[in-house]
């Protein structure tokens, strides 16, 4: 394998858009492993990092994007557990330090590693994000911290798992206090995370589970992915949850000004409003700005390990079924251009397998 190339798509220059190029096979070394990806999906932050640049991330170009990536372990390092080899996995995308006081915790998602430099520039995080990522057909993890087994698990199913259905997991979970059968739970934006939202909440016995999103063709997603009620704005929603006295939690997917400031406005006391996504949406925070008693304000980010076994787990039993549409990976260019207008339904996931076994078949 030594000297061989592999196909790779990759961001080479900031402000510009991803190539597909050639670039030599990696090789373990260490504790680490190589992966042969089946599967990688493309997220909106790929998106964003493309188009910021080295004042934002201190990240090095030529940089392989994709991190939600589920494959096959192919080989080992000579101190890694070569029976991880044959195994099918899914890549937990935080490549924490393992060491630190919330790596120790269990937190890994908060690891100390994962900071803004003193220039207020972010350090790499993992596979795509600072490190070489799953857009390619192998990949190399660091350690077998960084795996998560998903059996037989399709794995155009199984990639979305490691981000979107990640972080709204925990996003979820870590609020799970005020989430039982009296609750009123809000989750705005139905998009990738938050339809896999709905399918969670819809797992433990909310009664008023009620979905916003601006889009008026979210809501059939919305409804079949667990929601009891669809508005089309936080202020059409504003009478309803009048009528029910709040609500107890809301998962903003989307962070904007129309949504973050408005959803806090109708949260019950003892509430919780946590903030995912970063549209520009702010909450003036204090004890006397008129937000409901007890209030409290999260803004979560991606997930645990343990998170991620739950949510393979949760998907194994069915329970999690993420809307994708596939692409074969020399579609790859095209297929972000998709993302960036608009125009996939669900999340896209890239399938390695149509375009290996074209390859496989001229070899
Ligand atoms: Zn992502
Ligand atoms: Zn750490």
């Amino acid at each position: 394998m030594d000297g061989a190339l592999m196909l790779a798509v990759q961001l080479c220059e900031w402000g510009s858009g991803p190539e597909l190029r050639e670039v030599p096979n990696p090789i373990p070394a260490g504790e680490e492993l190589l992966v042969r990806v089946d599967a990688a999906g493309l997220c909106r932050s790929d998106l964003h990092v493309m188009d910021s640049g080295t004042e934002v991330f201190d990240y090095r170009l030529p940089m392989t994007l994709g991190h939600e990536v589920a494959g096959t372990v192919v080989s080992a390092g000579p101190s890694a557990d070569n029976s991880w080899i044959g195994r099918a996995v899914v890549v937990h995308g935080i490549w924490s330090c393992g060491t630190c006081p919330n790596c120790l915790r269990g937190r890994e998602n908060y690891c100390r590693s994962l900071v803004r430099r003193p220039d207020g520039r972010l350090a790499p995080i993992g596979n795509g994000l600072g490190y070489p990522g799953g857009l390619a057909e192998l990949m190399l993890v660091p350690s077998e911290r960084a795996l998560v087994p998903t059996g037989t698990l399709d794995p155009c199913s199984a990639a979305p798992l490691a981000d979107a259905a990640l972080t709204a997991y925990h996003a979820i979970r870590t609020n799970s206090a005020v989430i039982d059968n009296r609750s009123v739970v809000v989750v705005v934006g139905v998009g990738g995370l938050g339809h896999l939202a709905l399918q969670i909440l819809r797992t433990m016995d909310v009664p008023h589970i009620i979905a916003i999103d601006s889009k008026a063709e979210a809501a059939a997603v919305a409804e079949s992915s667990g929601a009891h009620e669809f508005y089309d704005s936080v202020s059409a929603a504003a009478q309803r949850l009048t009528t029910l006295g709040g609500t107890d939690l809301v998962l903003d997917f989307v962070g904007a000004p129309t949504t973050t400031a408005p959803a806090a406005a109708e949260l019950r006391n003892g509430g919780s409003l946590v903030v995912v996504g970063s549209a520009g949406g702010r909450l003036t925070a204090g004890k006397d700005v008129g937000l409901a008693a007890g209030w409290t304000v999260d803004a979560p980010f991606w997930g645990t390990r343990a998170d991620l076994e739950a949510v393979v787990a949760q998907a194994q039993d069915g329970l999690l079924r993420a809307e994708i549409t596939t692409f074969p990976f020399t579609e790859a260019i095209s297929a972000y251009d998709r993302l960036r207008n608009g125009s996939v339904t669900g999340r896209a996931v890239l399938d390695m397998s149509a375009s290996r076994t074209r390859k496989e078949s001229h070899q």
